[in-house]
């Protein structure tokens, strides 16, 4: 019972999470960037309340070092590499690597 619960409150915490980025990425090409950058916190602070991961997608779209909201070309500059997708935080400058999933997966198939 008690297991169900929780399982309930990370459900609702997972779709909160959803609709903060959704409204972070509405206020982002708004302009309203100090808007995004709070509901992107807000996102984080629930994930880390009821142990929610954020999805890979997300985590993209949060610098790594100052948890600014990334929006492209606004405060990120992205770049492709061959395998990997390299994105710079425009606010405090941290370099992220990501591997390039769609590459991998059309690798995987073959
Ligand atoms: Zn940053």
């Amino acid at each position: 019972m008690a297991r169900r619960k929780k399982g309930q409150e990370r459900r609702i915490a997972a779709e909160r999470i959803d609709v903060l980025f959704q409204m972070a990425e509405r206020e982002g090409h708004a302009d309203h960037l100090a808007r995004s950058d709070r509901y992107v916190e807000l996102a984080r602070k629930i994930g880390m309340r009821y142990n929610v991961r954020l999805p890979s997608e997300y985590k993209r779209r949060v610098c790594r070092e100052c948890h600014a909201y990334l929006l492209p070309p606004k405060t990120a500059r992205i770049r492709i590499g061959e395998s990997r997708v390299v994105t710079t935080c425009l606010r405090c400058g941290a370099v992220m690597r990501f591997p390039y999933l769609r590459e991998q997966k059309m690798r995987r198939r073959q």
